[in-house]
């Protein structure tokens, strides 16, 4: 067995991706590669791909390039693209890329070593990306101690206090500006006995905060013909809840047309479930909403949130806004900057629209302007950044339940953490452990954070 293998993984985009690096790593991990923080030890390199947005693909592009080098110097190095720009370029990337040895789409990621093999035994190239409608994600099996003797931190994975469990993965609602349905495919659920098993077994091993992830965790329960085969989402949080040693449990990302009443009633009832809910809108106008397929209009929307803030007045609010989506006119324009100020997000991810390839809206007309684009995003995030201050200075005075992070990137010496509300406080105070939970006093408010001291 030849231990000296290595393993780099580079990740970009969301959440389900990350998750996805650590699955990789895993796998890789028990075909005897070590993980490497060096991309030029490494014998194989996973870039791990995201199409969302223009510039995240154009940044694989351009690292690819970088790697052509590695693979001149040592002809053994494989090379897999995976994630969502390998779904959707397959096997035009290779022609394109000729040193990359794999394309992987999301469903395959299970193939990895497999596939690795392949192309370590030269047989190149290595596409996997046909979209199965019947995908089901494997079951849930433990890891075994006996073929992985590495911890997960040292495979890319999160620390171990914070893990992130994938319930479901896919998109059913075809928003005309997003590639996810054709690229992740129909949604499928994981059966819920596999997802507690899998969160019993993180809470073994010392986690106290899961995040579900989904491309839409709130239609939860769907399997890939369409049909609802399990619990619905909020009996599952419901389940998860029971698992001991579980203090924090999140979820990401919701679609707002799913958003049930009895979701909403868990943030009443589920003590463990945390007080913050990304809830993207993407516009306020629901002229714009209806161009981009959401399937709600924003007064809908506002019932939504205010129903939240009545189960759970402490709840904050994120959000995602897209900002000159094809046609948007000024007047749809102000009606988001309306939206800003009535629910009054902590904070919102907001980006200009680009064409997606495969996406519908990349044939719509009445393109808007790239200056137009720009001048429109810097007065909705100058907008944005002053409610999100204004969030945290709400904060001041308070004491807050803060889980431990480490040790603060500020570089002052202070401990960092989240409060139950996902907003990170940097705080004075003596030794403490990643995932150790104390009451922090909230100082100040910044904009994009809170400093506090203990209790
Ligand atoms: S809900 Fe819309 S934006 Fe979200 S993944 Fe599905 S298609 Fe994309």
């Amino acid at each position: 067995m030849n231990t000296n293998k290595k393993a780099y993984i580079e990740t970009f985009g969301c959440q389900m991706n990350e998750r996805d690096s650590e699955i990789m790593g895993q796998m890789l991990a028990t075909a005897d590669y070590s993980p490497t923080r060096d991309i030029k030890q490494a014998d194989v390199i996973v870039i791990n791909t995201c199409s969302i947005r223009e510039k995240a693909e154009q940044k694989v592009y351009s690292l690819l390039g970088r790697i052509r080098k590695l693979k001149e110097e040592k002809p053994s190095l494989i090379i897999s693209v995976a994630g969502c720009v390998a779904q959707q370029e397959g096997e035009r990337l290779q022609a394109r890329m000729e040193h990359v040895d794999i394309v992987i789409g999301p469903q395959h990621i299970y193939k990895l070593p497999e596939l690795v093999d392949k192309a370590a035994q030269r047989n190149k190239p290595q596409p996997a990306v046909d979209l199965s409608p019947g995908f089901t994600i494997p079951p849930y099996s433990p890891p075994s101690p006996a073929k992985s003797s590495l911890k997960r931190e040292e495979i890319g994975a999160k620390p171990a206090y914070k893990k992130f469990v994938t319930i479901m993965q896919g998109c059913n609602n075809f928003c005309t500006y997003c590639v996810v349905p054709y690229t992740r495919g129909r949604e499928t659920s994981r059966p819920p006995k596999d997802i507690v098993a899998e969160i019993s077994d993180l809470a073994q091993q010392g986690a106290k905060e899961v995040t579900l992830l989904g491309q839409n965790v709130n239609s939860y329960g769907l399997v890939s013909d369409g049909s609802l085969q399990y619990i619905p989402f909020p009996e599952l949080l419901k389940k998860v809840s029971t698992v001991d040693g579980v203090e924090r449990i999140r979820f990401t990302t919701s679609h707002p047309k799913d958003l049930s009443p009895e979701l909403i009633e868990c943030f009443a009832t589920v003590e463990k479930l945390c007080p913050h809910f990304h809830l993207p809108v993407q516009s306020g106008s629901n002229r714009i909403l209806r161009k981009m397929n959401r399937k709600y209009t924003i007064e809908q929307y506002l019932e939504r949130v205010e129903a939240l803030r009545q189960a759970r007045p402490d709840i904050a609010l994120t959000t995602d806004i897209i900002v000159g989506f094809p046609g948007e006119s000024d007047e749809d324009f102000q009606a988001t900057m309306q939206l800003l100020d009535t629910v009054r997000y902590h904070g919102a991810f907001s980006f200009k629209y680009s064409d997606r390839p495969q996406a519908k809206a990349i044939a719509f007309d009445n393109k808007i302007d790239e200056q137009v684009k720009s001048e429109r995003l810097k007065i909705l995030q100058e907008r944005q950044n002053d409610i999100s201050l204004q969030r945290n200075r709400e904060y001041e005075g308070s004491v807050q339940l803060v889980m431990t992070e480490g040790v603060s990137k500020n570089g002052d010496g202070q401990w960092s953490g989240r409060t139950m509300s996902n907003i990170i406080v940097n705080f004075d105070g003596p030794a403490l452990f990643p995932g150790q939970e104390v009451q922090v006093r909230i100082t100040e408010g910044l904009l994009h954070s809170l400093r506090g001291v203990i209790a």
